[in-house]
């Protein structure tokens, strides 16, 4: 089975707003109706697990999943951090072998991307889109001052979603909650054990809703 994780138990506090992010409106729903509207209509997502934090658990129940008859499988409650909310869910799934995870802030997903992953996650274990940056990166120093320029062509900014097959990103967070890592993403955990991540073309369009101006480009994408 191909399962994926829509990751939405944060409460995305860089957005300054008092609902938390997942919920916000875009053309009058909230974020995440866009996001599980797109993992509900995609033919080879066999199951859903939405992670949220356990006091908006029973608000997004009403407000979102009854409201707009969106149907998933698990909820799942929150962790502490992003990772122990991918492994609380990870946890909970008995029959599957290729796992997305999925940020719930990202609602502009196409099922090229989740498409693609699932492939390539099949063929290389491990797989996530991104794109080049447009801006050139600079690497600093505490002064403040450039050190050097990477060269574009070998940066890549990732997305989501990042996809597994499910022993192996499962044995990795194991390995994580033991030793204690701090780790921004699942490619950083896939990476920490030693697994390779096959890069692939992600969209501009796949933003992650993380301050107020990505609402007014989100409002346009939707
Ligand atoms: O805060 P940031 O935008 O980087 O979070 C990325 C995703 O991870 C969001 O969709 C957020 O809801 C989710 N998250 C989570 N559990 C946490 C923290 C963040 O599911 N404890």
């Amino acid at each position: 089975m191909t399962s994926v994780i829509i990751l939405a138990g944060g409460k995305g506090k860089r957005m300054g707003s008092k609902v938390s992010k997942q919920f916000i409106e875009i053309k009058d729903k909230p974020i995440l109706y866009y996001t599980l509207k797109r993992f509900i209509d995609n033919k080879n997502i066999d199951q859903i697990f939405l992670v949220l934090p356990k006091d908006e658990i029973e608000y997004c129940k009403k407000e979102v999943l009854e409201k707009y008859s969106l149907k998933v499988d698990k909820i799942v409650e929150g962790g502490f951090e992003r990772q122990d909310s991918v492994y609380n869910a990870l946890k909970r799934m008995d029959n599957t072998d290729i796992v997305l995870i999925h940020d719930g802030a990202r609602p502009i997903i196409s099922d090229k991307i989740i498409d693609e992953g699932i492939k390539y996650a099949r063929v290389y274990g491990a797989a996530a889109p991104g794109v080049m940056p447009k801006d050139t990166i600079k690497v600093k120093n505490e002064e403040n001052f450039s050190v050097n320029t990477p060269d574009r062509s070998s940066l890549v900014a990732i997305q989501t979603p990042q996809v597994f097959k499910y022993e192996n990103i499962m044995r990795c967070h194991e390995k994580v909650k033991e030793n204690g890592d701090i780790v921004t993403d699942d490619t950083m955990v896939a990476e920490k054990y030693g697994y390779k991540v096959y890069l692939y073309d992600g969209e501009y369009t796949n933003i992650k809703i993380t301050t107020p101006d990505d609402i007014i480009l989100a409002e346009r994408l939707v």
